[in-house]
């Protein structure tokens, strides 16, 4: 997993959207920007989804850190795990306010 800039992890991701996924027939370890790995539940906050069945979470257990995560798939239907792609942590006020609107825009229908 790439570490980046909260920026450059805006950057990497791409095009965001509300997320339309059901995420509920996605469960596996995944890595973590803490360091960790944890279980994808429908505990985990997605915040937003991307292009090419990638999706937003964050950190289970500290939510400064932001993880991109691919959804790997055979032929769309089987589910094959997640690959982590990017991660970062909002280290700055600017970087909290940015991640806030952020949240905001992808709840609005
Ligand atoms: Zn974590």
């Amino acid at each position: 997993m790439r570490t980046l800039s909260f920026e450059g992890f805006l950057h990497d991701f791409g095009n965001v959207a509300p997320n339309t996924m059901n995420m509920s027939i996605y469960r596996d370890r995944f890595h973590c920007a803490c360091g960790r790995s944890h279980w994808f539940d429908e505990s985990i906050d997605v915040v937003c989804q991307g292009s090419r069945m990638k999706v937003m979470v964050t950190c289970p257990e500290d939510p400064s850190y932001i993880i991109s995560l691919k959804i790997k798939t055979f032929m769309l239907v089987k589910f094959k795990g997640f690959d982590s792609l990017a991660g970062t942590r909002i280290s700055s006020n600017e970087d909290a306010l940015s991640f806030t609107t952020l949240r905001q825009y992808m709840r609005r229908r």
